[in-house]
């Protein structure tokens, strides 16, 4: 298990870097920034905090409301002039979230229903609810992080249809929608709407409905759920799935008992056209972290039904995070070069002045 981190209990707090030159007191950041640009009365406001230095402020607003409508307006502004060289990060975690899926069938797989999640957050943790003698409930708890768009927390969906099945999503700080139409002013016993529940449209009922259902694992048009290729019980016909389970179960055997997580061959991670770059492996850096997420992944095997299931979400994992690194270092050598050329650049420009080069 993770430690939390240290900010998580600072519900609806935001912290304000002012870069370069820009310095502000206190009461200045407050009604030019916060109330007058960003239109933020005062009411909402419970704390602020200056730090010495005129550069840094932390904003602790009344509600999460608030907190959130700042986020949205400092990220339609951040590119005027005044915000230019100022920063804003939350310091509360909100984006994560204690998701609860409810399905009462047997017969939905867990990597589905992750795959759905998938869809709208990023899944960070996962595992299925049984009561205290073992049994099974129905329900599903995954940890995820919601995704933001324009500064705006996209919420999942109340309810989850995976083929035939139906079921429930729910988590605290949930905005409830009807599930009919998807307002947010009333719910589905309430509703008025005559809503065609394929497409939402309001002209005709879902019998008459036009457009082709969707599959409601990936929402593409051109197939339904039993036929879509990432459903588990299509995948599981694929012949890769039964290597992968011999290849999982190779690994795992060949996991010691310490807490030192195996690194894979070049050859167990790569998929499709991608390669893992080796020289990655040289760097203690990069094999660390693998090391502490390759452990995280393996606490996530019992929620799978099969470790062929498991193994190729880590396989996705762990392309994923060797992309990552992959891309980050040469943009790091990236920068260098820029840094080496601007440097060569003023040398020359200061040779070509006539200037006597001392430092640079
Ligand atoms: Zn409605
Ligand atoms: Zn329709
Ligand atoms: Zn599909």
């Amino acid at each position: 298990m993770a430690s939390a981190p240290s900010h998580a209990n600072r519900r609806n707090a935001v912290r304000f870097d002012l870069l370069e030159d820009l310095q502000m007191d206190r009461l200045q950041f407050s009604r030019q920034i916060l109330q007058k640009e960003l239109g933020i009365s005062t009411n909402q406001l419970d704390y602020l905090f200056a730090f010495p230095g005129k550069k840094i402020f932390e904003v602790i607003f009344t509600t999460t409301q608030h907190y959130e409508s700042c986020l949205e307006k400092f990220e339609k502004k951040k590119s005027a002039p005044s915000f230019r060289r100022i920063t804003i990060s939350p310091l509360a975690d909100i984006d994560l979230k204690t998701v609860h899926v409810m399905i009462f069938s047997e017969r939905v797989r867990n990597q589905d229903v992750w795959t759905w999640m998938a869809r709208y957050c990023e899944v960070i943790n996962a595992m299925e609810v049984m009561d205290i003698d073992g049994i099974k409930t129905g329900t599903r708890r995954f940890q995820v992080r919601l995704i933001r768009r324009q500064g705006a927390l996209q919420h999942l969906p109340n309810t989850i249809q995976l083929g035939a099945f139906r079921g429930s999503v729910f988590y605290p700080g949930q905005p409830k929608e009807c599930r009919k139409c998807g307002s947010l002013d009333h719910l589905a016993a309430a509703c008025t709407m005559d809503v065609c529940r394929n497409c939402k449209a309001l002209d005709h009922t879902t019998a008459h409905c036009p457009t082709p259902v969707k599959c409601n694992l990936c929402s593409s048009a051109n197939h339904r759920f039993k036929d879509c290729p990432q459903a588990y019980s299509n995948r599981l016909k694929l012949s890769t799935l039964r290597s992968a389970v011999s290849l999982s179960q190779e690994v795992m055997s060949e996991i010691p008992d310490d807490d030192q997580a195996p690194i894979p061959h070049a050859n167990q991670v790569q998929q499709g056209s991608w390669k893992l770059n080796i020289s990655l492996l040289q760097d203690e850096k990069v094999v660390s972290e693998f090391r502490v997420k390759l452990n995280h992944w393996l606490s996530l095997k019992p929620f799978f039904n099969l470790a062929g299931e498991w193994w190729e979400e880590m396989k996705i994992r762990a392309k994923r995070f060797f992309i990552d690194w992959g891309k980050r270092t040469a943009k790091k050598r990236r920068l260098k070069l820029q840094k080496h050329k601007a440097k060569l650049q003023r040398f020359y420009m200061m040779s070509y002045s006539g200037l006597m080069w001392q430092r640079i």
